[in-house]
């Protein structure tokens, strides 16, 4: 059974559901395929008031959606409940602004006049992690919704009761059946759903090991696919920071959502005039968080999202050790029921340490010394990751020429907000390709067609 709901608090079973039979599939893509037969020729305003409709309820029932998602991946109900508001926000924005996105634009061409116009594909197969429950289901939904796209959803299995609430958000939102379809399915199933001729493009969010099969199955079949994968980000400190200001948004780029988010900072690269006392101070901070349920408002360190990502992790940091790694702080899991681990720093990771190369998907930071900016930036690229990263410094062209060095797909100057309705998420390199949200989200799955008219006899 694939789909398990088990609350990493406490490590108990919370309930279990069966897969689709191959025939319940089929009867969801069929709904999804006739449901965009109507959709794709609805005006933005009469998508709009169902998207808009979607974003309302979610904001209304935001404390019934954070609850769900902290019982089942144990997010901290304080920022489960940020998560679900920012969600509703993301489908808002696409309602007000997906006219304007995919409006004919105009061409000047030497002969004659031409345009380019965006058309919807059809059925979009999305795949998402559990790490963000309901943010990365409006983050596809929102903008391939509004472009008249369906979408059919594989959440992952640790999350089905997310899963079951944001598909019923439709339903109670007025959507027609098959517009937001959850499909509970194994990725035996999810690699048939990918060769079904019926769906025309292919969204992944999860691993980079997710991304190559899911993504070589997309290839085979000639679809579009949009691959939103890990991340190593670098936090680079220059030494010229301000101290106090850094500190805080380095324990908040680590330890938000246990450590558990693809673009957290990962790697914090430190000028060495200023090492030994960030260090001090970041240690000390973490040392502060208080393990506890996270359905209580004061805790501040919630558990991992599964006993199994806790197992991994502990390995991932033994193995560091192994090959040569210290511990500064922590490196153990917490001796109290549920899936909780220490807040860790690892010194002293050398390139031949695999875990030079690794991403650390919880509580665990990779911390290194150098000796100038050119170095820190050669350090940040020296990974198999591009996805995001971020600088420090006071001096805010510095920062800039930072961060236009630095190979990713987004950088942050002075702050980590990764994320916002308006502004392109995705990376490079292993961490995929694509972006979602902002204008380029709702173009990744749309028919750009160009129509040009030239008065004017054909050649001889
Ligand atoms: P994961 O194991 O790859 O799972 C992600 C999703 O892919 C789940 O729905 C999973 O289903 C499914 N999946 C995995 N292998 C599959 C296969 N062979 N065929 C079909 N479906 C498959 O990743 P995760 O551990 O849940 O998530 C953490 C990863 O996601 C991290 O690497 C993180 O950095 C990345 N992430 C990236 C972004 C971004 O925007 N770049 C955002 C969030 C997370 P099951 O659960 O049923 O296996």
């Amino acid at each position: 059974m694939t789909y398990q709901s088990v609350n990493p608090a406490k490590g108990e079973l919370l309930k279990k559901f069966e897969d689709l039979t191959d025939k319940e599939l089929e009867t969801r893509l069929a709904a999804a395929e006739a449901c965009f037969n109507i959709w794709r020729h609805k005006t933005y305003a009469d998508r709009a008031a169902i998207v808009t409709k979607a974003a309302t309820l979610l904001h209304e029932r935001a404390d019934e959606f954070a609850r769900i998602m902290t019982l089942e991946m144990g997010k901290r109900i304080s920022e489960a409940r940020g998560e679900v508001e920012f969600s509703s926000n993301i489908l808002a924005y696409y309602a007000t602004n997906a006219e304007r996105f995919l409006a004919p634009v105009k061409l000047k061409p030497s002969l004659g006049e031409g345009h380019m116009e965006s058309s919807p594909i059809g059925v979009i197969f999305c795949v998402e992690p559990w790490n963000f429950p309901y943010y990365q289901l409006a983050r596809i939904a929102g903008p391939h919704l509004m472009a008249g796209n369906v979408v059919v959803v594989k959440h992952a299995g640790i999350v089905p009761q997310c899963a079951i609430a944001f598909e019923k958000l439709w339903i109670d939102a007025g959507a027609p059946a098959g517009l937001y379809t959850n499909l509970l399915i194994s990725h035996e199933q999810s690699d048939r759903v990918v060769d079904d001729p019926r769906v025309k493009g292919v969204a992944l969010t999860g691993s980079v090991a997710a991304g190559r099969s899911i993504a070589a199955r997309a290839g085979t079949n000639l679809k579009p696919s949009s691959m939103e994968l890990g991340g190593s980000d670098a936090f680079i400190v220059l030494e010229d920071a301000d101290l106090e200001h850094t500190v805080k948004w380095a324990v908040w780029g680590r330890m938000y959502n246990t450590g558990q988010t693809c673009c957290a900072a990962k790697r914090f690269i430190v000028i060495d005039k200023l090492a030994d006392k960030f260090l001090e101070e970041f240690q000390a901070a973490l040392t502060a968080l208080q393990a506890g349920d996270p359905m209580d408002e004061k805790t501040t360190l919630g558990p991992l999202s599964s006993e199994s990502a806790l197992v991994d992790l502990l390995k991932q940091v033994d193995g560091a050790i192994s090959h040569g790694a210290k511990v500064l702080m922590g490196g153990k899991r917490i001796d109290r029921p549920g899936s909780y681990m220490q807040p860790t720093i690892l010194t002293d990771i050398k390139p031949n340490n695999p875990a030079f190369r690794e991403e650390f998907f919880g509580p665990v930071a990779l911390f290194f010394v150098v000796k100038d900016e050119d170095q820190a930036i050669a350090l940040a690229n020296d990974s198999d990751f591009g996805l995001g990263g971020s600088v420090f410094t006071k001096d805010i062209a510095r920062g800039q020429r930072v961060a236009s060095r630095v190979e990713t797909g987004m950088m942050f100057i002075n702050n980590i907000s990764w994320s916002d309705a308006e502004l392109p998420f995705g990376g490079i390199k292993d961490s995929g390709y694509g972006r979602e949200l902002g204008d380029m989200g709702i173009q990744q799955f749309v028919n750009k067609k160009l129509v040009r008219y030239v008065k004017a006899e054909a050649p001889l």
